[in-house]
């Protein structure tokens, strides 16, 4: 005959059969299904699960061991893993969204949940990340903000993120340009040519002007119709000058036949720069108010030129 004490202890044990398997289970959806990982204190991979494995196309053996910066994306900002270093190392959790490269070299997006591991004396040993795949949603948001026909960022972007940037130059304390720019007598550019060649000539203007404002922090709009506009940072007004030029002449060297453009007879652009003082406050309207006055300014001037708006009044450098 069983005793009371032996009943109880073999339904302990049954219970604790099923809470393991239930803890089984979880975790197997879990590894198959989270992209986790953990690292030591110098980012050196301790452990993933089958789910990074999968997007990030290396087997477990190819990547532990390994540094996490194996996933690393070449376009995400240094100051990104800075910001995300001085949060871990300080104790904290960071969270944020980050671009990862894959094996075969392509891109994909997660948002990061990353925490630092603690022993008992609450030392820092490791840490531990928890990511979800967000490259769809990033795919369709792109979308969202990129005009069509020139690949350039579209006028709701610029609304978007003027605000924003103003701050961040202010903070950083470097001068922040607003270059408006706009094709010459395209009108008639479209009446001669017609309208697809017009559209080749938007193409080339962005990606002209991409080409030259190429720097993290650097903004190409098509803000509508033949108006573009750049968004950039510069240590002085001297170099926002300079670069802008540099963009005029660039398209200008183009040498695209344009009969219309009289005196030129081929593709320019008129500029008009807005120079951010960072000591300064500004309201965003006001911004492109007076980079659109100097742009006038430069179509009045003769074309083909640039001109900047100083706040009390507007000089001429070329
Ligand atoms: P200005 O030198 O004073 O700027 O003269 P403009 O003829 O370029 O200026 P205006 O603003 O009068 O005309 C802009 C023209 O740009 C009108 C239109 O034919 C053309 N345009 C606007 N959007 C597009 C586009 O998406 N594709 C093409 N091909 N042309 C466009
Ligand atoms: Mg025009
Ligand atoms: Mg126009």
């Amino acid at each position: 005959m069983l005793s009371n004490s032996h009943i109880d202890g073999k339904k302990l044990i049954g219970e604790l059969e099923s809470l393991l398997n239930e803890i089984h289970r979880y975790s197997d959806t879990i590894n198959q299904y989270v992209i986790t990982s953990s690292t030591d204190l110098d980012g050196t991979i301790t452990s993933v699960s089958q789910a990074f494995c999968q997007v990030s196309g290396y087997s477990k053996e190819e990547l532990i061991g390994q540094n996490h910066n194996i996933v690393r994306h070449p376009e995400t900002p240094p100051e990104l893993y800075r910001e995300l270093w001085q949060t871990l190392q300080a104790g904290n959790t960071w969270q944020g969204e980050i671009q990862n490269l894959s094996k075969s070299g392509e891109s994909y997006w997660v948002t990061a949940n990353i925490e630092p591991l603690k022993n008992e004396c609450g030392e820092i040993t490791g840490y531990i990340a928890i990511r979800q795949n967000i490259t769809d949603h990033k795919y369709i948001e792109s979308l969202t903000i990129t005009d069509e026909l020139t690949g350039a960022h579209n006028r709701r972007y610029y609304n978007q993120i003027l605000q924003p940037e103003i701050d961040r130059a202010k903070r950083d304390d470097v001068f922040l340009c607003f270059l408006m720019i706009d094709a010459d007598n395209f009108k008639k550019y479209n009446d001669t040519y017609g309208h697809q060649s017009g559209d080749e000539v938007l193409k080339t203007i962005v990606s002209t002007a991409q080409s030259i404002f190429k720097r993290a922090g650097d903004y190409v709009f098509r803000l509508g119709g033949e108006e573009f506009a750049v968004l950039f940072r510069t240590e002085n007004p001297e170099k926002a000058a300079l670069i802008s030029e540099h963009a005029r002449q660039a398209i200008y060297d183009c040498n695209i036949e344009h009969s219309g453009n009289s005196p030129f007879y081929r593709i320019t652009i008129s500029l008009g720069l807005m120079i951010l003082d960072p000591t300064e406050t500004y309201i965003v309207e006001e911004i492109y108010k007076y980079a659109d006055e100097a742009l006038y300014k430069a179509k009045e001037n003769g074309r083909n030129r640039i001109e900047i708006h100083k706040t009390d009044n507007e000089i001429e450098l070329f």
